[in-house]
């Protein structure tokens, strides 16, 4: 740099020209706002009945329990608690973990287990370690939506594969895969966030052999299985034959224990988690040491199961609440499904009605549900609608839909 190039001494008080920063990455800028939710924004109002959130209900958490787990693990060994920790978790939750997953016909051991930021961490964990830009992906159609987006955020192609009301097609996911050759296949198989559905045995048998056939990775997250108000519980896919060497299950404590504890975990072939752990070291090094610790503890302390078998109880008649009050509340040649577990509800309106559209109104009457448009990784159905059941206790649901029938009559 010369002196004649020199940039001109601002003098001291007075502000300089900026150029403009550069630009977000175009992932970011392509995420941007939604519409949906900001009208969903105005549902905090209080006397709002809100189906649409997939908030667990507040007070069926043991917080006295969960309490205790955190006041021993503070002051018996408060090191340990307010200390980093391992990335892959804190050996005692991992353990744990291991042995609930063996208890249910799944063997696992500890090393088998990374504990994970709740397990929305996982699946993008689990993008970053498997998906190129570009890389197809399969979902279910309809599909959790921060799953879509955390496969988005990565670049992914996303392909969504034809299903019913049991969930996905396996024949249709065998032509998929051999016309897209995708890296994975990301499915909710029992009380699916949002249709509430479960898939049968065979389906999973066949999707195993999909798999194991055509070479493909499953993502089986399975945060509502617990959840099961009746019925027989439905082996994990990754049990089949041929899922085994390919399936990453996971789970989650949010929805038999609390959400904001934000633990979750990721059960997989030894590889794949080792890719996971680099890249949860660049996310957020570990998962909080004492929630991992007193989560432990209140599993050592606790009857976990029995706890989730008095949710379940309370969450059974929340939904038979809500399916008595439908037929009312809906329009006549309404459909939905009846889920056996889990949170929620999926509701098909007749041909012409377009729940985005009519959600304004439809809040206007103090109550909400999230339009189905969103979960649809493809051509969207805008007449479907979630409701979730479990937030509200049985008076405040038969409240809701008749408000809910009221906004829709107009
Ligand atoms: N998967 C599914 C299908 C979900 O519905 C949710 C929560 N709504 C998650 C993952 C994430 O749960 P968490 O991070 O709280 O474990």
């Amino acid at each position: 740099m010369t002196v004649t190039d020199a940039p001109a001494p601002v003098p001291t008080g007075q502000s300089q020209a900026s150029a403009p920063v550069p630009a977000f990455a175009a992932r970011a800028a392509a995420v941007g706002g939604s519409p949906v939710r900001d009208i969903l924004a105005v549902t905090a109002r209080p006397e709002v009945i809100n189906f649409a959130g997939g908030l667990p209900a507040p007070e069926l958490f043991d917080a006295a329990g969960v309490a205790a787990a955190f006041q021993a693990v503070l002051t018996g060994t408060p090191g340990t608690a307010l200390q980093y920790s391992t990335t892959e978790g804190e050996p005692a939750l991992r353990a744990a973990i291991a042995g609930r997953t063996a208890a249910r016909g799944l063997p696992t051991d500890a090393d088998g287990i990374i504990v994970t930021t709740g397990s929305q961490q996982a699946l993008s964990l689990l993008a970053t370690a498997l998906v190129e830009p570009g890389d197809t992906v399969l979902v279910e159609s309809p599909c959790y939506l921060a799953a879509l987006q955390a496969f988005s955020f990565a670049g992914a192609h996303v392909v969504a594969v034809p299903g019913d009301d049991e969930g996905l097609d396996p024949a249709a996911l065998d032509g998929l895969v051999a016309a897209h050759r995708p890296k994975l296949l990301y499915t909710v198989p029992t009380f699916q966030n949002p249709t509430g559905r479960t898939l049968p045995a065979g389906r999973r048998a066949e999707i195993a052999a999909v798999a194991a056939r055509r070479g493909l990775w499953i993502v089986e997250d399975d945060p509502y299985g617990e959840l099961r108000f009746e019925g027989e519980r439905v082996p994990w896919i990754a049990t089949y034959p041929g899922a085994e060497d390919r399936t990453v299950l996971l789970g989650s404590f949010s929805k038999v224990m609390a959400p904001g504890l934000r633990l979750g975990w990721m059960r997989g072939p030894a590889t794949l988690l080792r890719a996971c752990a680099i890249a949860k070291q660049a996310a957020d090094l570990h998962t909080p040491t004492v929630n991992q610790l007193a989560a432990a503890r209140y599993l050592a302390d606790n009857d976990l199961d029995a706890h989730v078998a008095r949710v379940a109880g309370a969450y059974a008649q929340r939904r038979d609440a809500m399916l008595a009050g439908l037929g009312a509340s809906l329009p006549e040649g309404s459909s939905w499904i009846r889920p056996a577990g889990g949170m929620f509800i999926w509701a098909k309106l007749p041909e012409g009605y377009d729940t985005t559209a009519l959600l304004p109104e439809v809040v206007k009457h103090d109550v909400a549900y999230v339009p189905g448009a969103p979960f649809y990784a493809g051509e969207p159905d805008v007449a479907t609608l979630r409701m979730c059941f479990v937030t509200q206790t049985p008076g405040e649901i038969a409240e809701g839909l008749g408000r809910l029938g009221e906004a829709l009559r107009g």
